[in-house]
């Protein structure tokens, strides 16, 4: 496929990084995660919430002393029509910290911008999935930015994810140091009580999350549903009528247990499916007063 990297768009064998790059060695960086979505007539590919990742894109920059380039927007589509893509499809905007230096220095003259695409139907390749409390706690805010989406951090999603497979789960969700939810390893969660939906803020120290910010406005505006966002504790995962985790890759993805004790009568609930079909019906362009989350390729 062809990839973006400085300036040129190459084949992905010719987007290389050296192996003294301090993005490799240190983890120095941050990335974001998109998708498009083939529409129903088979050709048009639609955007989701194209302006929302470049923002959270730059504000991680700005952060983090990288330089993302005024246009990277186009580059993104850019990418997308070299490849001539149709199809269901991941973007993957990295900005790396790319000098050969010893020293783990952060300089905006440093930066790479690279962006290449991943086609990619299902994240989790599962209905329901059955889900741990990690023994890991997720990284702080004020550690590392997780917040934003930085590379290095994902090492701490990484064994939470490695030790839930391990233990025989499909997904692990974080605590915070002080013991609150946070958020799974890629993916933000809601549960559901009583009929109402609630969802942790972003200072649990998960990610600013776009699906997650996306979902509180369908289920207020479009479907009507009473949302509160607030911190949740740990047994309050247990004795929920209904869990789901979102995310760009997850989309809707419904919880079936928590540390082996079965949400609701397991598999997916009837609010979840309510916002797992509402949810993909915008991505696919198929809700009118939507569409202006989407952003056309063709
Ligand atoms: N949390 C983490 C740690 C993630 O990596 C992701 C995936 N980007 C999410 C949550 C979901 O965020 P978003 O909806 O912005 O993709």
């Amino acid at each position: 496929m062809i990839t973006y990297i400085d300036g040129k768009y190459v084949d992905d064998a010719d987007a290389t990084v050296s192996v003294r790059s301090k993005a490799l060695n240190y983890g120095l960086g941050c990335f974001g995660g998109v998708r498009g979505y083939l529409g129903d007539d088979g050709q048009q590919v639609h955007v989701f919430r194209l302006d929302a990742h470049i923002k959270r894109l730059r504000d991680a920059a700005n952060v983090l002393y990288l330089k993302l380039p005024e246009d990277s927007a186009s580059i993104l589509l850019e990418v997308l029509k070299r490849n001539e893509i149709h199809q269901d499809i991941y973007l993957r905007p990295l900005l790396i910290h790319n000098s050969t230096q010893l020293t783990p220095v952060l300089l905006e003259d440093d930066t790479s911008f690279i962006v290449y695409a991943l086609p990619l139907q299902r994240y989790i390749d599962k209905d329901a999935i059955d889900v741990c409390i990690s023994s890991w706690r997720r990284v702080r805010d004020n550690a590392i930015p997780s917040r934003l989406k930085p590379t290095g951090g994902y090492l701490n999603s990484a064994l939470a994810r490695r030790e839930a497979k391990n233990n025989g789960y499909d997904e692990a969700i974080f605590l915070t140091e002080s013991g609150m939810v946070s958020e799974g390893s890629a993916e933000h969660i809601f549960i559901v009580r009583d009929g109402v939906l609630y969802s942790p803020p972003s200072t649990e120290d998960n990610l600013d999350g776009i699906t997650r910010r996306s979902l509180i406005t369908l289920v207020t505006e479009d479907l009507g549903l009473p949302f509160q966002e607030r911190g949740i504790g740990r047994t309050e995962l247990y004795f929920a009528d209904e869990v789901f985790l979102v995310g760009t890759g997850a989309q809707v993805t419904p919880v079936n247990s928590v540390d082996r004790r079965l949400i609701g009568g397991g598999g997916i609930g009837p609010i979840t499916a309510r916002v797992q079909k509402h949810y993909l019906d915008v991505c696919r362009g198929r809700v009118e007063h939507r569409m202006s989350w989407l952003t056309p390729v063709w």
